[in-house]
């Protein structure tokens, strides 16, 4: 559609009866300044984690299709806001859940995948000339049941809608002013970037930088659509432009991240044969759950140990599907550690740079930083380090490669 605006604001922007009344200011001005504007909102403030506290008052592991029930609720809670605000200020509104929009997603519960998007709603309520506040996170299965995109899940909302309506871009609306060298919460002198792109925001973002959630970046860069991070509170900042890569001359270090919300499974003296490591990922696989830093050594003549990473809230999950692994294939036992976290250096083609990859490890050895696991992409260095050393180790490395300046 042309001359249309899709612009996502989270938690912390609609965090409270005044910040709602500021946005939808700011989306009636733009709405006035002639544009077919669609909104995304996520759920008011910690709404959500409330939300999965209460569940676990009652229940230690809560069904996930009742858990989506309930979690859908608090993106209903801000659209209905919003849109009473923007109706007050004189502008035609209406608020749609995401069953409503027509999202349609596979029903794996609590981080379900967009299949689809049945956009005839959405075109008319704008050929209306209605400003379209979706609820964000939020889908229905071929069950018609109510599905939620796993934590963070707006982001991968609003850009699924900016992509089946063709919009121009798609803005993310936050509470920080961009993308930056490294979470400014740990790193000081971190520095916003003007640009970054696709690749190296989603090593970013998938990391642990916590700015976007990467499934939407990699939604922005299948269909081409330009996302720009920026603040809800500072009018005057242009944010960060995602983009394609447009290849500099120089390969650079433009940020560290780092992840302390992940756990390490080892699986110990795994039978040495064809088809085992097929076994275990496909295990894994179909239930959804997504492996990092995946490692075998092999140690003794018919045996090897195989190690992996995962986030924090599926390793759960992951640890009784390798215990049942382990039992079917007779592995002598599966073992976890959560003292691990995961600190990498992002740029696109520094790992073809020696220069660069050998100032890191330089930098760690001179912390005296032990390395557990190292792995790399074309974008990224990443190690597996003690958690408790990690964050100074951050500052540092940032400081090394001149992030500061
Ligand atoms: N409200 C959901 C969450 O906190 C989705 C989102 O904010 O994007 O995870
Ligand atoms: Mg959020």
């Amino acid at each position: 559609m042309k001359n249309l605006l899709v612009q996502k604001y989270g938690g912390t922007s609609v965090g409270s009866i005044d910040k709602i009344k500021k946005i939808a200011q700011r989306i009636v001005n733009i709405k006035r300044s002639g544009k077919h504007i669609i909104v995304i909102v996520s759920a008011m403030g910690d709404t959500t984690d409330t939300l999965v506290d209460l569940a676990h008052q009652i229940h230690s592991n809560p069904p996930s299709r009742e858990m989506d029930v309930l979690l859908a609720t608090g993106e209903q809670i801000s659209i209905s806001l919003l849109a009473m605000a923007i109706e007050l200020l004189g502008e035609k509104v209406i608020s749609l859940t995401g069953p409503q929009v027509g999202l349609k997603t596979n029903s794996t519960h609590k981080r379900a995948r967009i299949t689809d998007l049945d956009d005839k709603r959405v075109i008319n309520e704008l050929k209306e000339n209605k400003i379209v506040i979706v609820a964000g996170f939020q889908g229905i299965d071929a069950n018609d049941d109510i599905t939620t995109l796993g934590r963070g899940g707006s982001d991968t909302s609003a850009v699924a809608i900016a992509a089946g309506l063709n919009a121009d871009k798609c803005e993310i609306y936050t509470d920080v002013d961009g993308v930056y060298t490294a979470d400014p919460r740990i790193v000081k002198d971190a520095k916003k970037l003007d640009r970054i792109s696709y690749d190296e925001v989603l090593e970013m973002a998938s990391l642990g930088a916590g700015v976007l959630h990467p499934r939407s970046v990699e939604l922005a860069e299948k269909f081409g659509i330009p996302l720009v991070v920026r603040s809800s509170f500072h009018n005057e900042d242009t944010g960060t432009i995602i983009t394609t890569d447009e290849r500099m001359e120089r390969t650079e270090v433009k940020g560290i991240a780092l992840d302390n919300n992940i756990g390490k499974i080892s699986i110990m003296e795994v039978p040495d044969k064809p088809g085992i490591a097929y076994r275990l990922f496909s295990m894994l696989a179909n239930r959804n759950i997504h492996l990092d830093m995946i490692v075998q050594n092999t140690n003794r003549a018919a045996v090897n140990d195989i190690s992996f990473t995962v986030d924090d809230d599926v390793l759960q999950e992951a640890l009784e599907v390798s215990q049942e692994f382990a039992f079917e294939v007779g592995a002598q036992k599966v073992e976890f550690d959560k003292g691990v976290a995961k600190l990498s250096i992002i740029g696109t083609g520094i790992v073809a740079n020696p220069e660069i990859s050998s100032q890191f490890f330089e930098t760690l050895y001179n912390l005296g930083v032990n390395i557990h696991t190292i792995s790399t992409s074309e974008t990224k260095i990443s190690v597996l380090v003690d958690k408790n050393l990690a964050k100074n180790a951050m500052i540092s490395v940032h400081k090394a490669f001149g992030l500061d300046q």
